[in-house]
């Protein structure tokens, strides 16, 4: 196992030999554990209402301008059947934290899909109340993502302000009571947070083994222009007033938000996690397209998300600008996605592609 100074050590290389020994190491040692096949899991934007106002997201609540929607039952498993029809195992229902989300209506989503298709179903829905959580666990669901962000407190305290009932001061507690109830549980971090610092980083990864997390997915901070973090101009004064406002902390050795920066930390997530399902994410295609989201199933991830959200909504769950895949169909999307996996010789993941033990 990787100490955290040799994580840290990793993350600083820039001699780009070393880092494609990097790369080359984790992607054969995905190939030993996970082996060659992708995973697909068919990704639903469900709802873009959201109470709460993350620095860094493109459609927090302070976001009146926006349009914004929430499915109906039948369109989530119009969703589903596409999923299943395409050969995925797996469909994830994400959205903003919505509390127009009833704990029964994602209940009888979650018993309708399960009635009607063999597809393991994963939750994104936020932070909600534990009775919920289990009520969808019993309803069948079978994973829970919640990215812990960052694992510098400050930094997440700024970056994700509390909610009126928030109890905890971070995410890791929610993440050891969805192992408690039963979840698969997928977390993971934004790479290049304005204030992250390379140190808060390489925690970040080694977190990711101490947690011993089942999914770890983790993409570069796209700045979103109508959001706090976004409007960090670089002007020395401007910036200045945006980070005493809300009470950013200043980065000693700032992380930068590239791809290049993604996939080092996909390789160094494999190295420490050698079974996890990493994906490499939607966030990664965005910045360099078909060739980020390759190279990411290249430098150790094994799992893609394919957008299947009804194209008419797919422009108003922007949390990011230029988001991939924002004006394609369901087909569209399946059709590019199979054709970079078998670009690179991988085949399509049979079954629900489960965490290995
Ligand atoms: N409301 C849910 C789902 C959020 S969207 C939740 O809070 O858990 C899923 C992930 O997208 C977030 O956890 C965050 O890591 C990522 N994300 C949001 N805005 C982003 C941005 N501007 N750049 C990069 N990633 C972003």
């Amino acid at each position: 196992m990787l100490t955290q100074q040799e994580i840290l050590n990793w993350l600083r290389e820039k001699d780009p030999e070393k880092i494609h020994e990097l790369i080359e190491s984790a992607d054969r040692l995905r190939g030993q554990t996970v082996g060659n096949a992708v995973h697909f899991r068919g990704l639903i934007e469900l709802s873009s209402w959201c109470r709460r106002n993350c620095l860094y997201c493109g459609i927090r609540a302070f976001r009146t301008d926006l349009v914004r929607y929430r499915m109906t039952k039948e369109e989530v498993l119009e969703c589903a059947k596409t999923a299943f029809d395409f050969g995925y195992g797996t469909v994830v229902i994400q959205a903003a934290e919505d509390p127009g989300i009833s704990e029964s209506f994602i209940s009888e989503i979650i018993q309708e899909i399960k009635e009607r298709y063999s597809l393991a179903v994963t939750l994104s829905l936020g932070e909600r109340k534990e009775s919920e959580w289990i009520r969808w666990k019993e309803a069948g669901a079978d994973r829970y993502l919640l990215r812990f962000e960052t694992s510098n407190q400050k930094l997440y305290e700024a970056i994700h302000p509390k909610a009126p009932d928030t109890i905890y001061p971070n995410r890791f507690a929610l993440l050891r009571k969805l192992r408690e109830i039963g979840y698969e549980v997928g977390s993971g971090v934004m790479i290049g947070i304005p204030g992250q610092n390379m140190s808060d980083l390489a925690r970040d990864i080694e977190l990711f083994h101490e947690l011993d997390l089942d999914m770890i997915g983790c993409g570069p901070f796209l700045a979103h222009p109508a959001t706090p973090l976004g409007s960090l101009t670089g002007d020395p004064v401007k910036d200045a007033e945006i980070r005493s406002k809300y009470h950013l902390p200043e980065a000693e050795e700032q992380v930068e938000s590239s791809n290049d920066m993604a996939f080092k930390v996909i390789a160094l997530t494999r190295l420490v996690c050698p079974k996890a399902n990493i994906p490499s994410t939607t966030a990664v295609a965005t910045i360099d397209g078909k060739k980020g989201r390759v190279s990411g199933l290249s430098s150790g991830a094994n799992v893609i998300m394919p957008n299947l959200t009804p194209t008419r909504y797919r422009a108003l769950y922007e949390i990011y600008p230029n988001k991939a895949a924002t004006f394609e169909t369901a087909k569209q999307t399946h059709q590019t996605a199979m054709e970079q996996i078998e670009s690179i010789g991988r085949t399509l993941g049979t079954g629900k592609g489960s965490r290995l033990h």
